[in-house]
């Protein structure tokens, strides 16, 4: 920092609505079709020119399990119908045959060993995604970052956007913060923590050569207990927060350098290979999460919770699962925010279960529902929230499964 400079602002208000979703990422996409089936105007910010974020731009083509890993589904809802719309064009690996097209006394035994995962493809998927959210009537403003809140007494009043068209605010009765960095959980002074750990170097990328169309995963892989050998090392020592704008620069940067060197090598041995496609936003997995009402561990598996909005699994280990309590959502300040995705309020280790692409969609489609139904979170009568999620098809309590 180098000092201040002061700013006199006057912030046109160009757009207003009942639910404003921050973010179109999966948490982001599924909050904004669930506020929208429950007849709520619903925007939706995106800062990039795709939805899915770190699914699509990001290129995390792997939509992990809906399932317990021994033969059990345990996700519904939006988890599953977006699991189904990801494919729908065309996937690119693992189709799950034994979950999608058969349904005989075979495939329920080979459930117990193929677990309910696919490997989509990042562009179909992030146009299959838009086309819903025309459908749904949800508006989608893209290039739009969300760069400050305006908050009056104890609830936000309006974001504050910045697009090609500069600056302006867009007013909602409640905010869902898909940002995946609880940006705006940390904007309106709600209390967030940090991910101690820090992220190590990722660099996926695509290429095309004789082995046909790759995706190279680079830098520690999330695969599960069973497949880890322990060899997996880091790109670099160095590992990145995620939430300073010279350090994801930085890392973006060596990523590429990662791609080059790692292209060049294998370019020695095939001299048709052309890199197609690199992540295009940085692939951090946690980085800055709400500090919730209550706060998921690992010791929650299996633990019973009367505000439960939803089940998801452990895609590291076949067994474990997790109801979802509401308040893993939203925090005690600010009334009309509620959160979604990569940033609900969960210990370090448990964050890394509660970040992936299904359970996103599960918690998307809590907060998206919570948010048309109301526009303050601690007063909200969770039994009308989880009629309504049930009604749309979710599971909610793990004795019911
Ligand atoms: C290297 C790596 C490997 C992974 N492997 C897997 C895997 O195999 N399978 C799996 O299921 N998951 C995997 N994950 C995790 C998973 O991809 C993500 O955690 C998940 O997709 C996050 O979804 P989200 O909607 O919460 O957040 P994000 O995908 O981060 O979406 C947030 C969206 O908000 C937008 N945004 C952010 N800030 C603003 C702002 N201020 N204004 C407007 N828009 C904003 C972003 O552009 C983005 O589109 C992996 C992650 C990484 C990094």
């Amino acid at each position: 920092m180098t000092g201040y400079i002061l700013e006199s602002l006057q912030t046109p208000i160009t757009h207003e609505c009942d639910v404003l979703v921050a973010g179109g990422g999966i948490a982001g996409v599924s909050a904004a079709i669930a506020a929208a089936r429950q007849g709520a105007k619903v925007i939706l910010l995106e800062k990039q020119f795709m939805l899915g974020g770190l699914a699509t731009a990001g290129l995390i083509t792997i939509y992990l399990p809906l399932c317990d890993g021994k033969g059990h589904q345990v996700s519904f809802g939006l988890a599953e119908e977006l699991f189904r719309l990801s494919i729908k064009y065309g996937y690119e690996a693992g189709y799950p045959t034994a979950w999608l097209v058969e349904q005989n006394k075979e495939a329920l035994e080979a459930r117990k060993k193929q677990r309910f995962d696919v490997r989509f493809n990042a562009q179909l998927f992030a146009i299959a995604m838009e086309q819903l959210l025309k459908k749904e009537g949800v508006t989608i403003l893209y290039g739009a970052t969300v760069c400050s809140v305006q908050v009056e007494k104890d609830k936000i009043s309006s974001l504050i956007i910045e697009n090609k068209s500069g600056r302006s605010a867009v007013k909602a009765k409640s905010v869902v913060d898909a940002t995946g960095d609880a940006d705006i959980c940390m904007m309106a002074g709600e209390d967030t923590e940090l991910f101690a750990e820090k992220n190590a170097l990722a660099a996926w990328y695509y290429s095309a050569g004789k082995k046909g169309f790759q995706l190279n995963m680079l830098g520690v892989i999330d695969i599960s207990d069973e497949e880890n050998d322990g060899t997996m090392e880091k790109l670099i020592p160095k590992t990145f927060q995620g939430v300073c704008g010279e350090e994801l620069s930085e890392m973006v940067q060596l990523a590429h350098d990662a791609i080059l060197d790692d292209f060049l090598k294998k370019q020695a041995k095939d001299e048709t290979l052309l890199p197609t496609t690199f992540a295009t936003i940085p692939q951090v997995r946690m980085t800055r999460r709400l500090s919730g009402k209550y706060t998921m561990t690992l010791e929650d598996e299996r633990k019973e919770f009367a505000d439960s909005v939803g089940i998801i699994s452990n895609w590291k280990k076949r067994g474990p699962i997790y109801e979802i309590p509401f308040g893993a959502l939203h925090g005690t300040k600010i009334k009309n925010l509620i959160t979604a995705g990569r940033s609900i309020s969960a210990e370090d280790s448990m964050w890394d279960v509660t970040r992936v692409i299904p359970a996103c969609a599960v918690t998307g489609e809590a907060a998206g529902t919570a948010a048309a139904l109301s526009d303050d979170f601690e007063v909200l009568d969770i039994s009308v929230l989880q009629g309504c999620l049930e009604k749309a098809g979710v599971k909610l309590f793990i004795c019911n499964n």
